[in-house]
This record gives C-alpha cells, sequence and structure tokens, in this order.
C-alpha cells in the first residue's frame, strides 16, 4: 500500500469529516480519540483511545503515521516539538500552532506582523484590568451603544480572555472594569489573561485559507459569522453586501498570516468588521473551522478534502464557491433528543437540505450537527437553513 496515513489527533466532528473527506482519495486514516465514544472514532476504522497529553501515548500514535494534523489546539506545544524532533511531520508544525494555542502568543505576533486587532494587553492582576480600561478611556471617553455596544458610557467594558484553552466563548468574559469581583473572575484559572477593548463590531467575518508545505495556498470567499451566546449560530457564504477591496483585504490578510507564521493545512482568520469598514484579528484557527463547514456542499474542494491536500503537501483544490449564496446553520442539541425523526420532515419540505450530523448525544446547547443550503435567492437560503436547523433542534414545529 503506497497509499499515506493521516493522523489526527481528536476525535471530535472536525476529525470525522476531515476523515470522510479523505476516503474519495483512498487515503488512509488513524485517530488518537479520548474516548471509543467521540463523534469521529464511530466512523475511523483505525482508533487510538488515548491521552493526547501524554508524550509517550503521542509517540506510539505518531509512529504509525506518515503526518500528524489535528482537531483541537490543545496537544502542549512541547509535546509537539518532542515529535517533531524524533523525525514525525507535525502539520501544522508547533511553531505555527502555538499562535491558535495561546492567545497572548497570538497577539503579540500579529503586532509585530502590523496586523491590525483589537488594542489589548496581557494582564495578571485585576488591578491591571482597571488599569488598562482607564487607558481605553483616555483613548476614546464614550462607548457608543449599538447592535454590539451595551449602551454603557465611560469605556469600561473590557473583554478579558483566557489565553489558553477556551472555546465557543467559554473563556472568554465581558466585563465592567469597576465590577471587583466580576474582573477577578477570570484570574482563578491561574493562566495569564488577555484584556481587549470591546470592539463596537458590525458584523463578525471569517477569512478561511489553506497552504501546504511548499507554498501553495487557495483563500476561500469571505463568509459572515453569526454567534448566539457566544456559539457560532450561521455562516453566510459569501458575506452579504461585503465591499470588493475590503473583502480582498481580507483574503490578503489571511493569505499573509498563513505564509508568515508558515501554517499547513487550513487556517481560519475570524475577523470582526468595523464600523469604519475596516477588519481587526479576534482569532486564529489552524485546523478546518465551523465558519468553512460550507464549502462542503458550496465549494468546489471543501476545507476538509484542501486540508488533508495540504498536510500530505498534495496540489491544492479550487476553493470557489459553486453557488450564488451557501448558508450554514448548526444544529444544537435542545429538549428533543430524537433528531433523526425530524429527517422525514426536513427532506421531504427541502429536497435540497443537506444534513450532517455527527453523531453526538444530543445536550441542550451542544453542537451536533449542521446544515447546508444554497442557491441564487439568499432569503430563500437563509430561510430553509434556518427552518432545517430549528426544526431539527425542535424549535420549530412545522
Ligand atoms: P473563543 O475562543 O471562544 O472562540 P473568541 O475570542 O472567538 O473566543 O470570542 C468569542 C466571541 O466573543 C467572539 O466571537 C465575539 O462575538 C466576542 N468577542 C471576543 N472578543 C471580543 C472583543 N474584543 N470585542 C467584542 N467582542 C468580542
Amino acid at each position: 500500500m503506497t497509499f499515506p496515513v493521516v493522523g489526527m489527533v481528536g476525535g471530535g466532528q472536525l476529525a470525522r469529516m476531515t476523515h470522510a473527506a479523505g476516503i474519495p482519495l483512498g487515503i488512509r486514516f488513524k485517530l488518537l480519540s479520548d474516548t471509543a465514544q467521540d463523534s469521529a472514532a464511530q466512523t475511523v476504522g483505525d482508533v487510538v483511545v488515548g491521552d493526547y497529553r501524554d508524550l509517550d501515548t503521542l509517540r506510539a500514535f505518531a509512529r504509525g503515521c506518515d503526518v500528524v494534523t489535528f482537531d483541537h489546539e490543545h496537544v502542549p506545544t512541547e509535546h509537539l516539538r518532542a515529535l517533531e524532533a524524533d523525525g514525525v511531520r507535525v502539520r501544522p508544525g508547533p511553531d505555527a500552532l502555538v499562535h491558535a494555542q495561546d492567545k497572548g502568543v497570538m497577539r503579540a505576533r500579529l503586532d509585530a506582523l502590523g496586523v491590525p486587532c483589537p488594542r489589548h494587553r496581557i494582564v495578571r492582576d485585576p488591578r491591571d484590568v482597571a488599569a488598562f480600561a482607564a487607558e481605553l478611556q483616555e483613548d476614546r471617553p464614550a462607548e457608543p451603544s449599538g447592535p454590539a455596544g451595551d449602551g454603557r458610557r465611560g469605556g469600561r467594558t473590557v473583554v478579558l480572555k483566557t489565553v489558553r484553552g477556551g472555546y465557543d466563548g467559554k473563556g472568554v468574559w465581558v466585563v465592567d472594569a469597576a465590577d471587583e469581583a466580576a474582573a477577578a473572575e477570570p484570574f482563578k484559572a491561574g493562566v495569564p489573561v488577555l484584556a481587549e477593548e470591546k470592539v463596537d463590531f458590525v458584523r463578525e467575518l471569517a477569512a478561511n485559507v489553506v497552504r501546504s508545505p511548499h507554498g501553495q495556498a487557495v483563500a476561500y470567499p469571505v463568509v459572515e459569522s453569526r454567534q448566539v451566546d457566544g456559539v457560532c449560530d450561521t455562516v453566510i457564504a459569501p458575506a452579504p453586501d461585503l465591499a470588493d477591496d475590503l473583502a480582498l483585504r481580507a483574503q490578503e490578510l489571511a493569505l499573509r498570516i498563513a505564509q508568515e507564521l508558515d501554517v499547513v493545512g487550513h487556517l481560519a482568520v475570524e475577523l470582526f468588521q468595523t464600523p469604519d469598514g475596516e477588519v481587526l484579528v479576534n482569532e486564529l484557527a489552524m485546523r478546518p473551522h465551523n465558519s468553512g463547514h460550507w464549502t462542503q456542499d458550496g465549494a468546489v474542494t471543501s476545507q476538509f478534502a484542501n486540508h488533508v491536500r495540504a498536510v500530505l503537501d498534495l496540489p491544492l483544490g479550487d476553493p470557489r464557491p459553486r453557488a450564488r449564496w451557501t448558508v450554514m446553520c448548526n444544529v444544537l442539541g435542545g429538549d428533543y433528543p430524537d433528531m433523526y425523526a425530524a429527517y422525514l420532515h426536513c427532506m421531504a419540505r427541502d429536497p435540497q437540505l443537506k444534513i450532517h450530523m455527527y453523531g453526538k448525544d444530543v445536550k441542550p446547547g451542544r453542537k451536533v450537527g449542521h446544515v447546508n443550503t444554497y442557491g441564487d435567492d439568499l432569503d430563500d437560503v437563509l430561510e430553509r437553513a434556518r427552518h432545517a436547523a430549528g426544526y431539527l433542534r425542535g424549535t420549530i414545529v412545522e
């Protein structure tokens, strides 16, 4: 067998969908999963159940792989360096991945590259939060109220983030710097905290690119990403009414970050669009990303297929859209545990609907799947995706 083995660390839905994308190419796949029940462990044949925080486990896993890649960014950076020293192909490599692991490292590097970011500071003490807020206040005396603002005056609202380990809004606190108890909360984890200005953004965008070791890169259309309670809810591709020059700048920014950081694989650059028509980088993810799930049905080559190609250093596939509009809505768990029962109605109502389920137990608020719809009329495409996601969840009943 000459076909290579891609090893993926982490058994979540990203691994499940990456595995699926490699099947038509005959790529062999090996998984390191926390449990045999994880989303990807249910579908991958060659599964090692083990702890990704244990170097010996990682070493044994990597021995059977031609390349090792990731479904999450939680593998300790020093373990990845040890694997590289053993001669393992780790993609993306630790020196790139650390920017997706540690928000402090990411901010410092983007500053050095001159990439626009929210104003920020690493803080070690709640008193530093108040000092940071006071500085922001000097620069900008009143915070605007508006869709993203909270109407508080005085510029004392700041966003605090644990530098490592956050996801889906966990590890992010929006606090009034004057509220000492609230400002103290993020410090309880005992890791440094990144304080940021609360950006009064118009909307959130994502510029997704894929880069290979030989330096080829492709850029997907810039998408709009809508969050509910800190969790991605809807992605619209391409972002509606986005000026061509801003879309191009966002794509160029993402490609430049991928090159400068030597990223291999899929890179999601989460962005805030500001009222003055600029973009600020919120965060980076170096793996397939929720903002790219639309590509499964809406692009010539999906983010998953391109991630597989990139980590194997194969030529990348065409990232262009296949429809005028594609909409992705996440399916979150609701009170209604039997989602399969909803298939009959959803499929009969919309034969073009694409349903992707992750094999996860339905728990309230948990991402258990997503749907994709596409077409020429954005309102219609949006309505169909929202209906299907709501019906599967049980919040829409007809
Ligand atoms: P996570 O690691 O959970 O993805 P993010 O840094 O992406 O954390 O933050 C989650 C959400 O919180 C963002 O999608 C955005 O809606 C909001 N947010 C984060 N940082 C800021 C900021 N500086 N200003 C305003 N909103 C923010």
